[in-house]
């Protein structure tokens, strides 16, 4: 991780980090600055560099970006750009079907005989797998993972954990990949508190298609339903 010093000895990701758990009103900090590195990385790889061998090379390699990110980058709206890395991916896959066998190699024939067929390869790569965004969102988590355990631990983030950009549950899932299948209790205790509130939203939410309660009044449990899904995989992805 990145250890520029700006403004203390933290660093530039807890920086940022401190930031989008302050700001970020759309909830997760970690989900908003993972698709903002992403769209940033998408678009200044449009306009700047279109024509680079080594990127092209890439492009064809993955066969253009998973589909998410391919859309992404029709929003962005560059169509010169995209037609000069996509004109490279349609010409590498032209290659690759008109090398493609029409009968079973020998060896492939006999894999599927001694019952690996199912684990057999595909004819040509599929568009998407091996994404460069993809890539470059993954590598952004990571270092915003390891800033919010690090933060966390130290409590160099207190009192923000729970504040307006407080972190998605897939984001609390992945931050215990990082921190070794361990998580700082300050991190669960946050989370625990807002998902027992969510429960209980929900619970209200449910007795109100109860007979009995139906002339209850609503209060904040009326959207209830949608804050559990973006507490849990975050706010929708771009
Ligand atoms: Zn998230
Ligand atoms: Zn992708």
């Amino acid at each position: 991780m990145s250890r520029v010093a700006m403004g203390g000895d933290k660093g530039l990701p807890h920086h940022k980090l401190e930031e989008a758990l302050r700001e970020q009103r759309e909830g997760c900090a970690v989900c908003h600055l993972v698709n903002r590195t992403g769209r940033r990385y998408l678009e200044s790889l449009l306009y700047e560099d279109v024509n680079d061998p080594g990127v092209q090379a890439r492009f064809r390699g993955s066969l253009g970006f998973c589909s998410r990110h391919a859309y992404l980058m029709l929003d962005v709206g560059d169509g010169l750009g995209t037609s000069i890395l996509y004109r490279a991916a349609t010409r590498e896959l032209l290659e690759y079907l008109s090398q493609i066998p029409d009968a079973p190699k020998p060896l492939a024939s006999l894999r599927a005989l001694l019952g690996g067929a199912s684990e057999a390869e595909t004819a040509f790569p599929e568009p998407g797998s091996g994404c460069m965004v993809c890539r470059s969102e993954k590598s952004a988590e990571d270092t915003y993972l390891r800033a919010l355990l690090d933060g966390a631990e130290d409590w160099s983030l207190e009192g923000l954990l729970d504040g307006p950009g407080a972190i998605c549950v897939r984001h609390l899932s992945r931050a215990s990949r990082v921190g070794g299948s361990r998580l700082p209790e300050a991190l669960v205790e946050v989370t625990r508190e807002a998902l027992k509130e969510l429960e209980a939203d929900l619970d209200l939410y449910v007795r109100h298609s109860d007979h009995q309660h139906k002339d209850e009044p609503w209060g904040k449990e009326r959207n209830a339903w949608k804050r559990i899904v973006a507490k849990m995989v975050g706010p929708r992805r771009p």
